[in-house]
């Protein structure tokens, strides 16, 4: 486990500023949602978490270090996206695999990482099926499966469910909190879906073009909302 330590974070594009100052604090465990409609920054603040993106101002810790000159393959973190473009022509062994061959560790140990991985998401039978011959929710779990065969201590996700139907959304919110309590880790996890937000969050953050709105716990933002805006977005179902 690892705590979340955000610090002052700004982020400009060109000439155009879509982080502009941002604190937020994760404990150690703790499942973190942040929510705001798009474009507000999410996924901008998401990847400047996991290094993919390089931080203008401000200063980002895990488990205390600060990572600012961290590579993303030396974070300890690993990130599920809305997108969880498998690779077609590879099993979901070999998916899930992959990362472990690109950082070159030994055959016995990926092997055992898969095999671990496979057991958690209930994915041993199918380890030699092709994404093709899944379905969304089983290509979801490889998505997964390829973020924990890395054993990471923070856990990031992009809008992961966005792309499911509304019942597989409601059993895969389910399994991704039981993943987040079995593996202990601290989990940072985008929507813009507010049921998702008050179903799974021990924490959330309402952001708002750039800028945390609020951030607190999900029946304290119900009950006392900060103002207008954080009381239409998590009050009312989109
Ligand atoms: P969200 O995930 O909340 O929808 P993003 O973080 O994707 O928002 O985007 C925040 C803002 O930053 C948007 O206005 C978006 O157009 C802009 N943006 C994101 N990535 C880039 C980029 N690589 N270059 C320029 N602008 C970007
Ligand atoms: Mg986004």
């Amino acid at each position: 486990m690892a705590s979340v330590q955000i610090r002052g974070i700004k982020k400009q594009f060109g000439s155009t500023q879509v982080i502009r100052g941002v604190d937020i604090d994760i404990a150690d465990g703790e499942f973190a949602v942040l929510v705001g409609p798009s474009g507000c920054g999410k996924s901008t603040l998401l990847r400047m978490l996991a290094g993919l993106e390089e931080i203008t101002e401000g200063e980002i810790s895990i488990g205390g270090t600060v990572v600012n000159n961290v590579q993303p393959k030396d974070r300890d973190i690993a990130m599920v996206f809305q997108n969880y473009a498998l690779y077609p022509h590879m099993t979901v062994n070999d998916n899930m695999a992959f990362s472990l061959m690109l950082a070159k560790k030994d055959k016995s140990f990926i092997q055992q990482q898969v095999k671990k991985a496979a057991e958690i998401l209930g994915l041993t039978a199918l380890l030699e099926r092709y994404p093709r011959q899944l379905s969304g929710g089983q290509r979801q779990r490889v998505a997964m499966g390829r973020a924990i065969v890395r054993d990471p201590q923070v856990f990031l996700f992009d809008e992961p469910l966005s792309n499911l139907d509304a019942k597989l959304r409601v059993q895969m919110r389910t399994e991704i909190k039981e993943l987040h309590q079995r593996l202990k880790t601290t989990s940072v996890y985008v929507t813009h879906d507010q049921i998702e937000a008050m179903t799974m969050a021990d924490q959330i953050v309402v952001m708002r073009d750039g800028l945390v709105e609020q951030r607190g716990r999900p029946l304290e933002l119900y009950d006392r909302p900060a103002n207008i805006f954080v009381a239409g977005f998590i009050g009312s179902p989109a």
